[in-house]
């Protein structure tokens, strides 16, 4: 197949005509039009992405966990994939603060700038800050209860609540299992061929991926920099190094934590795995969202990878709900360069208490764009940095999230290749081309 129809190659191509395209419009003072008139189509293809997140974690955590033989391998697989994605986050972590204090982006930021920031960002800071407040007033159980939906249709309604979706699919799940065989069939049935339905829906989306992400990365541009480049630039320009501080631990956590995971725990070939995981990652770029992008993750988990059924659909919907490595570096980062900016200085344990609430914030942050800087709140309150702070930063908050999306969608998915191979579920695919 030549390179251009390949999906990856057109998606990228997507996106970099979005890029041009979106600094064009601002340029020239389209945004109007492009809000108007190409923005619509990138949603259009977001609403069919998040359309199919809860029927698809429903059908294929259900039957997923009512194939497995027993009860002891769904808890071996379970503890496996959490313990991973705790330990995978806490490197994430100590990666980004080790970056952040030697690199001390903070230091650099000019005084009048710092208030300028502070007063342009004043509004939409105070918004997160009452977000972030109500959370913050609930008991420590909160996480715990929150997972348990009071009401399936509820849950349902909302991809917020992805989790409780994946509690009632597993507890859903238990129960088949536990059930004779000849009543657990209907049911098993019928989510088996509901999940064959959703993967074929997936396809159809994906035809439609690179002029989707070419019109979200237009709108996106656009609602960031609306008819004024000039202030992206200036935005740019005092928070640049803190934007390359994140973006370096991303890459470095991409590359050394997962890289090493693939390589040395897999038999899959890197090369291989990025070519297999590029079209999500692209669309985790151009949505923001880990919980949008999750059906991909799964498609491509499955179709390329060669992890089971099995495995990926209760490793990935738990990852895209639960493991989130980019959001808990770019916390460390961004709670330190708030300190160091104010002059603030944190000692070791304060740093250990960063470490630690950001493992349960990044656990506890919804897989949709921004928030992550809402729980990030809930960290600077852990350490007493004042949490208006994050006025500082909101600017360039977008671009971020795009990046830190790219490494939570990716971590999911080196999880799912390394817990497939570990429990013998990963079919060699280096005799079947990868097609796209
Ligand atoms: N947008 C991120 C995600 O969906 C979450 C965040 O960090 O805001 O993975």
């Amino acid at each position: 197949m030549p390179w251009y129809k390949k999906l990856h190659w057109q998606i990228i191509l997507g996106l970099v005509l979005g890029l041009i395209f979106g600094v064009v419009a601002a340029a020239q003072g389209w945004s109007d039009f492009t809000s108007d008139w190409i923005a619509p189509w990138g949603e259009i293809f977001l609403r069919l992405l998040l359309l199919i997140a809860v029927p698809l974690v429903l059908a294929s955590l259900i039957t997923g966990v009512a194939s497995l033989s027993d009860l002891k391998k769904l808890s071996r697989i379970g503890g496996k994939t959490i313990a991973i994605y705790i330990g995978t986050t806490v490197i994430a972590l100590i990666i980004g603060l080790a970056l952040v204090n030697l690199l001390e982006p903070g230091s650099g930021v000019p005084a009048e700038m710092r208030e300028k920031l502070q007063t342009t960002f004043a509004d939409q800071a105070a918004e997160g800050l009452e977000t972030a407040a109500a959370a913050a007033k609930r008991g420590p159980l909160y996480p715990l209860v929150s997972m348990v939906p009071g009401n399936f249709f509820e849950a349902a309604s909302n991809n917020r609540n992805m989790l409780q979706i994946v509690f009632f699919a597993i507890f859903a799940g238990i129960a088949l299992l536990m059930i004779p065989k000849e009543k657990a069939k209907p049911m098993l049935d019928l989510f088996d061929s509901l999940n064959d339905m959703i993967i074929r829906m997936v396809e159809i989306i994906m035809l439609f991926a690179p002029i989707g992400v070419f019109a979200l990365m237009a709108g996106t541009i656009t609602s960031i920099a609306g008819d004024d480049l000039g202030q992206i630039m200036e935005l740019l320009g005092a928070l640049g190094f803190y934007c390359i501080v994140v973006l370096l631990g991303l890459v470095a956590h991409m590359t050394v934590t997962y890289g090493s995971m693939v390589r040395f725990l897999t038999p899959v070939k890197i090369m291989d795995f990025m070519r297999a995981l590029a079209p999500a990652q692209l669309v985790a770029f151009s949505t923001s969202s880990s919980g949008a992008t999750l059906p991909i993750t799964m498609e491509r988990c499955e179709k390329e990878l060669g992890v089971s059924e099995e495995v990926s659909s209760f490793v990935l919907p738990l990852g895209a709900t639960i493991n989130m490595d980019g959001t808990g570096l770019y916390q460390a980062v961004a709670a330190v360069f708030i300190a160091q900016t104010i002059g603030m200085d944190l000692d070791l344990s304060a740093q250990v208490t960063i470490v630690l609430t950001a493992v349960l914030a990044s656990i506890g942050t919804a897989a949709v764009p921004g928030a992550g800087i809402i729980m990030l709140v809930i960290i600077l309150e852990s350490v007493g940095i004042p949490s208006a702070g994050i006025a500082l930063i909101l600017g360039v908050d977008r671009i971020l999230d795009m990046c830190r999306t790219v490494t939570n969608v990716t971590g999911d998915a080196t999880v799912a290749v390394v817990v497939a191979h570990g429990e013998g579920q990963l079919k060699d695919m280096t005799q079947l081309a990868v097609s796209n």
